[in-house]
């Protein structure tokens, strides 16, 4: 898995999708450039989600808010205050930790131990082995098992209580009981704001303290009552919006899966007090079968449902994906209650609520929210559709199997030699196909070698234009998961690429 993780990393960088940001000063830390490939595959991604939220819901309106808003917004939605990770340094090794992503890692440990026994039995007793009985009566497994549960509830209990004592403490039993760090030598637990703070004007006493925004939810809520009053909006109904956040992340690590600088999909849904946990529901369903619709394969998606929820919520749930470094947290289902709209009407002194007609009285809605992060999503499109085939032939393909409505480019038109007016041709159903599609023109090298490029990018048409083209019209065209190559009419080809690759 690490080995795949490693091959996800450098096939995103090979071929122009990733790069570390200002690669030449050697980098910083958990930010990233999406490059020529990945920029178009990011728009794909945001366009995917954009038109199924606003185009397709006649209830929900899209905005673009500002990143800068004004400080008192962090004030009412508790980020100043509890926009927290719990973070501990490892005196020897000079390394800086969040506490509980330490302890999970532990957790996570004490479970690979725990598939190691029973891997190994599973080799001993061969065709005989039934792992449920094994997993249950080998003390050692159930040992490894047990452990890791207690250590994941007596961190949440501890973390809840923001007892960071008692989360030192365990992280010192742990180190001993299944050493991760190497060392013992820790300093208390101490918690971190998140928030990236800045300056809004020019002279020092005028100043103010401003905070880059470290969601876009809020963009939304402080413009609810705009929104409603302009657009005429009925509850229930939706805004949405994409756009950049900023997180001072701990750990930075795991490539784009969490970055200091990333970007957000997300969609408020305001609705009437009491009917919030109905619309959870709807939302939870509608947003896995947005993820199924992309055909990334059932079995990489699952719920969890948060026993332990923020201060602000009644019900939450995350989608989680399995990732090559196992499964996780890829978007957020919230029930939000009515806590930011009443907390910016405390801080504002502004009305924020809704006249139901129906009901014929005034209230402050409740929210249902969906949150992706586009970065997070486009490592769960890139890492699962990485794929090394072994052909008939023997020899060996990277295949990028992308969604073809996501591909960066749709079709890539090649001549079959650069002479005897080929190039000409290609030329020509370029000039034709690129008002719909984006398309590429590739006359560099042999066929082959071409198919293995656009391969590798995931294009899931090549257009090839032979000698023969000339008399009949018709030109080739591979489709890229099955290697399949067919004969066409040049006039065909607009109906049978956006057949595929429309949404
Ligand atoms: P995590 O527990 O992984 O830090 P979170 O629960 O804090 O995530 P939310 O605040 O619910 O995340 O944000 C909603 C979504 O935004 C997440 O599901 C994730 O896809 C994305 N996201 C959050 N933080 C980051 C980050 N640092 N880098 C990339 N995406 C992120």
């Amino acid at each position: 898995q690490e080995d795949k993780f490693k091959k996800v990393v450098s096939h995103a960088k090979e071929y122009g999708f990733i790069f570390q940001s200002s690669e030449i000063y050697d980098g910083l830390s958990a930010v990233y450039d999406y490059a020529q490939n990945g920029a178009e595959l990011k728009n794909s991604i945001r366009e995917y989600w954009w038109k199924s939220m606003v185009q397709m819901n006649e209830n929900i309106v899209g905005i673009d808010a500002a990143i800068f808003m004004h400080p008192t917004t962090w004030k009412a939605s508790g980020h100043v205050d509890a926009f927290n990770d719990p973070l501990i340094d490892n005196k020897d090794s000079k390394k800086r930790y969040r506490a509980d992503v330490l302890i999970e890692d532990y957790a996570e440990k004490l479970n690979i131990k725990a598939e190691k026994e029973i891997a190994k039995a599973a080799k001993r007793f061969g065709d005989a082995f039934d792992r449920s009985e094994f997993v249950n009566t080998n003390p050692r497994v159930v040992g490894y098992l047990s452990k890791k549960e207690a250590v994941l509830s007596r961190m949440a209990r501890s973390l809840e209580n923001e007892d960071l004592k008692d989360v030192k403490a365990l992280i010192e039993e742990l180190e001993i009981a299944c050493p991760l760090s190497g060392s013992k030598n820790w300093t208390d637990v101490k918690q971190f704001n998140l928030m990236f703070g800045t300056k809004l004007g020019a002279s020092a006493e005028s100043a103010m303290d401003l905070y880059l925004r470290p969601e876009t939810a809020q963009g939304i809520f402080v413009n609810f009552a705009n929104v409603q009053k302009t657009g005429r909006m009925k509850i229930p109904f939706g805004i949405a919006q994409t756009g950049k956040a900023f997180r001072n992340e701990i750990v930075a690590r795991q490539f784009i899966f969490r970055m200091r600088e990333f970007e957000q999909m997300e969609m408020q849904f305001f609705v009437r007090p009491g009917e919030e946990l109905k619309w959870y529901e709807l939302w939870k369903e509608t947003r896995l079968k947005w993820h199924l619709s992309l055909g990334l394969g059932e079995n990489k998606y699952r719920f969890h449902d948060h026993d332990k929820l923020a201060h602000y919520a009644n019900a939450a749930a995350d989608i989680e994906f399995e990732f090559p470094f196992g499964f996780k947290e890829l978007e957020g289902i919230h029930s939000r209650t009515d806590f930011d709209l009443k907390a910016h009407e405390e801080h504002s002194g502004k009305k924020l609520q809704f006249f139901d007609h129906e009901m014929n009285k005034n209230y402050v809605p409740y929210v249902v929210e969906t949150s992706i992060g586009l970065d997070r999503m486009f490592l769960a499109v890139f890492s699962s559709a990485l794929q090394e085939e072994t052909l008939e032939d023997g020899s060996e393909r990277v295949v990028l199997k992308l969604p073809p409505v996501l591909a960066p480019t749709k079709a890539a038109i090649l001549p079959l030699i650069k002479k005897d007016g080929l190039p000409e041709i290609a030329r020509e159903i370029m000039d034709e196909l690129k008002f719909d599609f984006s398309v590429a023109y590739d006359e560099k090298d042999a066929i082959g070698r071409r198919y293995r490029r656009q391969d590798a990018i995931g294009t899931p048409f090549c257009i090839t234009v032979d000698h023969d083209t000339k008399n009949d019209g018709m030109v080739t065209i591979r489709y890229r998961d099955t290697m399949e190559q067919n004969r066409i009419k040049i006039e065909d080809l607009r109906s049978i690429i956006s057949k595929e690759v429309s949404m």
